[in-house]
């Protein structure tokens, strides 16, 4: 069974979708929460977090300033106590173009995020969990560090280098109790997700073999596994959770077979 109880968790961008999922069930396991995020929305699910029981809190910050990161964290563990769960989870979409007209400002800013926003974290929280022993990384990188994403190369180059880092932080800190893995979410029922253009839906949809886009929650329950004394022998690894999206071209191959 997931028992997180006496944990400490900081989650990355938990106001709404899958940092706001992964703090329902982390603290539904027993731990406290910490949230990052530059939306103060987060207050609300410090609020639910408390009302299941738990301590929680909210740092106004943007993971990918290093000094602040660093503040944001010595505030939350003078606050809750030393952190024993860090999530990766904050990042950004919103840089949609070829690369020919991408622009150098947002190719930082998603770089700054997406890939700097992690380093920051880890390097303020991961050599206090060696020093205690114990610790577990979770990094929210997406199935598109696999496959790519049309017109998205800053999001699919940063979440490949969250693989990247990824292993090297296991490397480094597997000796001392902590692990660290990557989650590779495919098309998942977050706010944003369900705003998109019903064609693009529909499209997306197809392509998964499961019929349906994932759940928050379920892949809230997979970052939960992982974070668990369960999970102590899986390190450096990347999973997938799409619903079997990425084997889509055997089921339209087949699919076509079974026609002509
Ligand atoms: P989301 O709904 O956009 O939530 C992300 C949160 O992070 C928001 O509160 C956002 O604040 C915050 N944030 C943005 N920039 C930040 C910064 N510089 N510092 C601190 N917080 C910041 O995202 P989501 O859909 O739940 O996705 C969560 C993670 O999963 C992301 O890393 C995403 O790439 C990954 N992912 C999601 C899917 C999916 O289908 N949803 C699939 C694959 C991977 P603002 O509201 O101010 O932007």
């Amino acid at each position: 069974m997931i028992n997180l109880t006496g944990k400490i968790a900081l989650i990355t961008g938990g106001s709404r979708g899958l940092g706001r999922a992964t703090a329902h069930c982390l603290a539904q396991a027993g731990a406290d929460i910490a949230i990052l995020d530059i939306d103060d929305q987060a207050a609300t699910t410090v609020e639910e977090v408390k009302a299941l029981g738990r301590r929680a809190t909210f740092q106004h910050t943007d993971v990918s300033d290093n000094a602040a990161v660093r503040e944001a964290v010595a505030s939350v563990e003078q606050e809750l106590g030393p952190i024993d769960i860090l999530v990766n989870n904050a990042g950004i979409v919103k840089n949609i173009a070829p690369i020919s007209r991408m622009t150098q400002e947002a190719w930082q800013r998603e770089l700054g995020i997406n890939l700097s926003g992690p380093f920051n974290l880890i390097q303020a929280i991961a050599p206090g969990m060696a020093e205690r022993g114990w610790g577990r990384i979770v990094n929210i990188s997406s199935a598109a560090a696999r496959g790519g994403l049309y017109n998205q190369a800053g999001y699919a180059a940063t979440k490949a280098g969250l693989l990247g880092l990824t292993q090297n932080v296991t490397l480094e800190y597997a000796g001392k109790g902590v692990t660290c893995n990557a989650i590779l979410p495919g098309i998942i029922g977050t706010e944003n997700v369900m705003a998109m253009p019903q064609e693009i839906f529909d499209q997306a949809v197809r392509l998964v073999p499961t019929g349906r886009v994932g759940k928050p929650a379920e892949v809230a329950n997979l970052i939960a596994f992982l974070c668990s004394e369960l999970a102590g022998y899986i390190n450096g690894v990347d999973i997938l959770i799409d619903g079997g999206a990425a084997l889509n071209t055997v089921v339209l191959g087949s699919r076509k077979a079974l026609k002509s």
